[in-house]
């Protein structure tokens, strides 16, 4: 199988700002924002999809939504912000290496208006 995009950043193979890193994730800003801040929280385990995690990442996918907390944090957002996944071509997913959106800025959206755009 060959590598997604997120695994060749992760690999220092595509250069890309990362924002942070620890043994488990890493985090960069999203090529394409569609707010004033947009994030990518990537695990290093390639897990295409969330449906796709098994029992045994419990304790990573805990991990990365406490990476979100403390980036919505970090970039002044966390009085409000929106936390996406997509899971599969239909619900949107481009990239098959699950990551989580964290979307925010002063012109943040209701969670309604994104799924509508
Ligand atoms: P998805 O649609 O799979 O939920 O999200 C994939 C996201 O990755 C998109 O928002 C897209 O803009 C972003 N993306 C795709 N390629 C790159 C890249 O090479 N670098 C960065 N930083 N983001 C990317």
């Amino acid at each position: 199988m060959s590598k997604t995009i997120f695994q060749k950043i992760i690999d220092r193979e595509i250069p890309s700002e990362i924002l942070y890193e620890d043994e488990f994730c890493i985090v960069i800003k999203d090529i394409a924002p569609k707010a004033p801040v947009h994030l990518l929280v990537i695990p290093k385990k390639l897990i295409t999809k969330l449906s796709e995690s098994s029992e045994e990442d419990t304790k990573l996918l805990g991990h990365l939504l406490k990476i979100v907390r403390e980036m919505a944090k970090e970039h002044g957002i966390e009085e409000a912000f929106n936390v996406i996944i997509n899971n599969g071509e239909k619900a949107g997913q481009t990239v098959f290496h699950l990551h989580i959106h964290i979307l925010g800025g002063d012109k943040v959206k209701l969670s309604s208006e994104l799924i509508t755009d």
